[in-house]
């Protein structure tokens, strides 16, 4: 019970707006579901450690190199942070930019088969 009420208040709290640092879109809150990248330039922070928790120091940007699709939950955005080289896993949002995505996943397919 604990551990669902923690995920409630993440899940509010990471659904805000923000000025895309390297595209500087004016991000708006999603509404369904929790914005962690920007869906014009698909780029996101590396400020999480566990998703929300905000404690990750690295901020470095996390580009998009690769989609996913995962049969329950869509669409997965795989990102690798430019400064530390993490590999982290988003859902892809409803109003993302869908056709620099594929241009994301063609450009990158041969870095995925390593
Ligand atoms: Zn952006
Ligand atoms: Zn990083």
């Amino acid at each position: 019970m604990l551990l669902r009420l923690r995920w409630y208040k993440m899940f509010i709290e990471i659904d805000e707006p923000f000025v895309c640092e390297v595209c500087g879109e004016n991000v708006k809150p999603l509404g369904y579901s929790c914005r962690d990248h920007c869906p014009k330039c698909l780029c996101s922070k590396h400020v999480d450690k566990e998703p929300g928790d905000r404690l990750e120091t690295c901020n470095g940007i996390l580009q998009p190199i690769g989609l996913e699709n995962n049969s329950k939950k869509g669409y997965i955005i795989i990102y690798r942070c430019n400064k530390c080289g993490m590999i982290r896993k988003n859902k892809m949002a409803k109003d993302d930019n869908f056709d620099l995505l594929m241009e994301v996943v063609k450009k990158n397919s041969f870095d995925m088969k390593e």
